[in-house]
């Protein structure tokens, strides 16, 4: 599926219209607090507040996912997470858009929560979030075209097309991280 001069395939799914979100309405999550509610500002955002319970989960039980939004809080890039449907059997994806909003570059990231348990949808963002670091950590990434030159310049590549070792790897220690937590 192309569109013009880049295929929109996004990250583990395929593009889809990026809407513009307006980045005071959004809850703040950040990689450092120790509670819920005790979030200072950070760079990863949802305005859902199923999916603000999950990323502070993740935050609070898994050093991995704590890292990787660490990583992205050490960037100018604002990573909004909203639950969505991704394309084919995607159960989440990083959109092939980028937007700059001032001093910052904005990426979207869609996850599925339908029917999945709380420790699939928290592997499944933090697999994301490494996607969008992998973005954000080049200042000079600034359009669709240079997110599609980042995962052919220098990626390590899965068997996957833009897919990266580095995402599959996180994504699985974060859920073995929190599998190995005793349930209540
Ligand atoms: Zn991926």
């Amino acid at each position: 599926m192309v569109h013009g001069r880049v295929a929109w395939t996004v990250v583990c799914a395929w593009a889809v219209v990026f809407a513009s979100v307006a980045a005071g309405s959004l809850c703040d999550i950040s990689g450092q607090a120790q509670s819920p509610d005790d979030f200072p500002y950070s760079r990863v955002r949802t305005e859902s507040m199923a999916l603000r319970r999950l990323l502070n989960e993740g935050i609070e039980k898994s050093p991995t996912f704590r890292e990787v939004v660490g990583t992205i809080n050490k960037t100018n890039g604002l990573v909004y997470v909203y639950e969505g449907r991704c394309a084919r059997t995607f159960k989440a994806c990083l959109l092939l858009q980028i937007q700059s909003a001032g001093p910052n570059r904005l990426l979207r990231i869609k996850v599925d929560t339908r029917e999945r348990s709380d420790v699939e949808v928290i592997g499944s963002i933090g697999h994301e979030l490494r996607h969008a670091f992998e973005i954000l950590e080049d200042a000079r990434v600034t359009t669709p075209e240079h997110m599609v030159g980042v995962w052919f310049r220098g990626m390590k590549f899965s068997n996957e097309r833009f897919e990266t070792n580095e995402a599959i790897q996180i994504g699985i220690r974060i859920r073995e991280e929190l599998w190995r937590l005793p349930r209540n």
